[in-house]
């Protein structure tokens, strides 16, 4: 009986790696992060639908926790203010 094949095969890890490339092309760094992540949790609010800007700072609030920290006492405040 053959084993289910797990094997990455060099086709896809490229396309893994180009997609990590691309990733990391349109990540933003911290300081733009925070330049928008006000505009951002407005949004957010305001259940607007999220622009490509908007989606890369969503992307970026992801995997940093600097940022999330920051996004989530904004969030904190704007509620408090409603
Ligand atoms: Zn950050």
């Amino acid at each position: 009986m053959k084993p289910p094949d797990q094997q990455l095969t060099s086709a896809q890890v490229g396309s893994v790696l180009k997609m990590l490339a691309l990733t990391t092309e349109r990540e933003l760094n911290c300081s733009e992060c925070l330049q928008h992540v006000g505009e951002f949790a407005e949004t957010r609010l305001a259940s607007q639908p999220v622009d490509a800007v908007m989606a890369s700072i969503e992307q970026h609030l992801a995997l940093c926790p600097e940022c999330r920290e920051e996004f989530e006492a904004l969030m904190t405040i704007l509620q408090a203010g409603q």
